[in-house]
């Protein structure tokens, strides 16, 4: 039989199925050996069907019959259930280690560093549903009119995204347990990484201003880390220093068609809480957006473009030594990260179900998230790599390519039939 032009490319670039077929076995003498349940899930996943009786569905007579053949829903949550997340965050990083390998995280902005991202993203929040994984909240809901105090079931993770290359590539996941902070949770996942991916595999991490901490940035430096986070009121001392310092004219302008900007550079500003100096950069930006607006004229709505800029300002503080670098590149850094709020997580979590609660039972979710988004970083990397650069025309998108996966699978059947 024909391969499936996917599978190919990873069994090419990854040596994929022998990887796959290393992974340990978590149940005993299972009548549906572990690859086969990952290639459903995976498979279905980069096809972008969400819910696992969809995979069921779609195993049973549908686009996966001729490849995986049945496989039921209950097969397939408990072997989700009973497997390691570790053998899936390895195999993440043998595919990050690779990519590195090939060139396909050099970016033509960030002077030869690889910059990763670093946040939190909460999934599969509900009333009912509950696994020993869960995190619980106390909310306030109206029912019948009457404000009832209710226990909420939720779920969040870490994720650790490069962010320098031309998409979005995840790089490791994790989920945060009960009682832990989303800070001590990523910590938690970047010494993991650190520990598989070795200390020079990303240069410098970009977060939001939850992370400007006195511990968190130290645990980043013995890293081997380079940093630039968002600065707010959260350090109150250190942000009121830097807008009595940047109080004058600003170092830098550049204004272009699409928009204003204005930088202030404080290459030492005392950190007290820290004892330490750091540097900050602040930036004033005008987006020349426009909005469109309805007036009437002889009673007839007319819609015309009126010029309505946005207007920001960020402060980031760093630990980037810039030596003769302009510190531009520190805006550049700190706008970096808005790709994984704006693009990764929306795709992630609309096209690739990642809200979907199916097999809510203890543990499972965490494993079907992992496979889910390791399904999503290869299909974009193969989106890129192989469908939009090879594309004489205009490329589909990248919700059309999975659709094209699935009736690849089923020409497949066709082919060998
Ligand atoms: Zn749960």
């Amino acid at each position: 039989m024909r391969r499936h032009q996917f599978e190919a490319y990873l069994d090419k670039v990854f040596d994929w199925t022998a990887q796959v077929a290393t992974m340990a076995e978590g149940r005993q003498n299972p009548t549906h050996p572990w690859p086969k349940v990952f290639d459903a899930v995976f498979l279905a996943s980069a096809c972008q069907f969400g819910p696992v009786h969809r995979v069921e569905a779609e195993c049973r007579d549908g686009v996966l019959h001729k490849r995986i053949g049945p496989l039921s829903e209950d097969t397939v949550g408990y072997a989700l259930q009973r497997q390691s997340p570790e053998e899936v965050l390895d195999l993440g990083c043998l595919v990050a280690r690779q990519l590195k390998r090939n060139g396909v995280l050099r970016s033509d902005w960030a002077r030869g560093r690889v910059v990763a991202a670093v946040d939190g993203i909460e999934i599969c929040s509900s009333y009912c549903r509950c696994c020993e994984a869960c995190l619980e909240r106390t909310v306030a809901r109206k029912v019948d009119g009457k404000l009832e105090e209710w226990t909420q079931y939720y779920h969040r993770l870490s994720a650790v995204t490069v962010v320098s290359t031309p998409f979005p590539i995840f790089v490791g996941i994790r989920f945060q347990k009960s009682g832990e902070t989303e800070v001590a949770c990523s910590l938690a996942l970047l010494q993991e990484l650190v520990a598989k991916l070795g200390k020079r595999f990303v240069d410098i991490l970009v977060a939001d201003a939850l992370y400007l901490q006195t511990p968190f940035v130290r645990a980043l430096e013995s890293l081997g880390l380079e940093w630039v986070i968002n600065l707010k009121d959260n350090q109150p001392d250190l942000a009121a220093e830097a807008e009595r310092l940047t109080n004058r004219p600003a170092d830098y302008r550049d204004a272009n068609a699409r928009e204003e900007l204005e930088l202030w550079h404080l290459p030492e500003v005392d950190w007290p809480v820290a004892d330490r100096l750091i540097g900050v950069v602040k930036t004033g930006r005008v987006q020349n957006a426009n909005r469109v607006a309805v007036r009437k004229q002889d009673d007839r709505p007319i819609r015309e473009k009126q010029p309505a800029p946005i207007v920001s300002t960020n402060y980031y503080a760093t630990n980037v030594d810039l030596g003769a670098i302009p510190p531009f590149f520190i805006h550049q850094l700190g706008r970096s990260r808005w790709v994984i709020d704006a693009r990764a997580f929306q795709t992630i979590t609309t096209d690739c179900h990642l809200k979907q609660p199916s097999v809510h039972q203890s543990g499972a979710l965490v494993v079907l998230t992992m496979i889910r988004v390791l399904a999503y970083t290869l299909a974009m990397v193969f989106y890129f790599r192989q469908v939009r650069s090879h594309a004489r025309t205009t490329p589909p998108s990248f919700c059309q390519m999975a659709r094209q996966f699935g009736y690849a699978f089923l020409t497949l059947q066709f082919d060998s039939s």
